[in-house]
């Protein structure tokens, strides 16, 4: 842990880090410490791990990286970190991300975006680490946290963990407890981890997973030894790849990346099938409906009075207003606007319904495949490697969102995902593939992802 503290310091210019907690940290480390004397180690005992600051931390200020949540220290412990902290694990601080966890390269975040320690071969340019978990991304490919939670609502664990060569697991919609994380999208939103590797990624969601009644929404399933599917055969399973992944302008290395990946699935004893998923390409549109409807509602609660921030004004509606002007970010106003204008009379049945029905689609496609045979599906993870910071500054927002083509079907379908690494772009940046499971079937992706890491 003090090692661990000490590269914390080093490495401040990442900006990986919002709030570090170093009495905290070693307070727990002690307390470890003398459960392993006594015998008493539980699975996560020790780890030096880092929370994005979209957990509630008990007595540690969460911000969402929002400034309307301002010095909101929450009374009580997410679900998921309580469940880390019984089995061990050593909290150093709140991790950045993008401002309510909406954006793709965690610069919507209040507190600027965080660097990705990977550089451009030959240039010294910085570049952004993934968004909206880029703050826990950055953190575990710089070695200044063993690992780290993360949330993903559309790719927001995978995208970044693709963008800095570490692997990133998005379990199954219910796997993991909502309760205490600040929702975005209740009905996408999921917890995971974000790890040097597969195998600490499998113990990690095995400490964080479970039922947990105060989620309707927790699936009340018995929780696997995901790490002993780590190293486990995949001879005999079926692996498809679906041919819409095959967008337009996909560039000839995240190509051959995905052909290499199938190569060593096969080499290993997989069968390799080509599949259909044909409603794809509405998983970007109709996933921009959603999200910023549930959005929406979601952010309806912060109005100045319970919560963070407050900017008066002359009556509780300029407060309101006032409040929310100041305390919300553009991307954020922007989802808030989008989300309301589809739930609005007139406009609810042509676009939020629409998008449901599209979603329901998306679902029957993935049921289609895996009721065919197939085990995983393999796709490549991000249609490019990271960019620059300040790099989409003038792109227009749906540029952007084009980052999580390859996710949002995946959270549409409430299904697991993992992006593993494997190999590098021509100027020397990691990309990473995404494998996709059966509902609550994240083994068989610890499995199969260990072939290509
Ligand atoms: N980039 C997506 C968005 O902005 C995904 C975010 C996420 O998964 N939290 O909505």
């Amino acid at each position: 842990t003090r090692a661990y503290l000490d590269a914390i310091e080093a490495a401040r210019p990442l900006n990986a880090y919002v709030l570090e907690t170093p009495e905290i940290a070693l307070a727990r480390a002690a307390e470890s410490d003398a459960r392993i004397a006594t015998g008493e180690a539980g699975a996560l005992e020790g780890l030096p791990l880092g929370v994005k600051d979209l957990f509630c931390t008990e007595g540690v200020r969460t911000t969402a990286c929002s400034r309307i949540l301002g010095d909101f220290t929450p009374p009580y412990e997410s679900f998921v970190t309580q469940k880390m902290r019984d089995a061990g694990a050593v909290m150093l601080g709140k991790l950045n991300n993008d401002e309510f966890a909406m954006g793709s390269s965690n610069e919507t975040s209040a507190f600027g975006a965080p660097v990705n320690p990977w550089r451009r071969s030959g240039s010294d340019a910085p570049l952004v680490a993934g968004g909206s978990s880029g703050g826990s991304s950055a953190a575990v490919a710089a070695r200044i946290a063993l690992g780290a939670t993360a949330t993903d609502t559309g790719g927001s664990i995978r995208q970044p963990a693709a963008f800095t060569g570490t692997v990133g697991i998005k379990p199954t919609y219910g796997r993991c407890s909502r309760w205490g994380i600040v929702a975005f999208a209740s009905s996408l939103d999921q917890a995971g981890p974000i790890a040097r590797d597969v195998r600490d990624a499998a113990i990690l969601l095995g400490a964080m997973a479970g039922h947990d009644p105060r989620d309707s929404t927790s699936a009340d399933r018995e929780v696997p030894d995901f790490e002993a599917a780590v190293g486990r055969s995949v001879k005999g399973l079926r692996i498809g790849l679906p041919k819409e992944y095959r967008v337009d302008g996909m560039p000839a290395e995240i190509e051959a990346l995905w052909e290499q990946g199938a190569a060593w699935l096969r080499a290993a004893g997989a069968e390799v099938v080509e599949v259909s998923l044909q409603h794809t390409k509405y998983a970007l549109p109709a996933y921009y409906i959603v999200a910023p409807a549930e959005a929406s509602s979601n952010l309806a609660r912060y109005d100045g009075v319970r919560y963070g921030a407050r900017v008066p004004g002359r009556d509780i509606t300029e407060m309101y207003e006032n409040t929310r002007a100041a305390g919300f970010g553009p991307e954020v106003r922007r989802r808030i606007m989008i989300g309301s204008y589809v739930l609005s009379a007139g406009y609810y049945d042509a676009y939020y319904v629409r998008a449901q029905k599209v979603r329901t689609l998306i679902k029957r496609d993935f049921e289609t495949v895996f009721a065919g045979g197939v085990d995983a599906i393999l796709t490549p993870a991000t249609p490019s490697a990271a960019f620059g910071v300040g790099e989409m500054a003038n792109a227009s927002p749906v540029e952007m969102y084009l980052n999580d083509v390859f996710t949002v079907t995946v959270n549409m379908a409430g299904l697991p995902g993992v992006a593993v690494p494997a190999g590098k772009s021509a100027d020397g940046l990691p990309l990473a593939l995404q494998l996709i499971g059966r509902p609550f079937d994240e083994e068989t992706l610890f499995s199969t992802a260990a072939v290509i890491e």
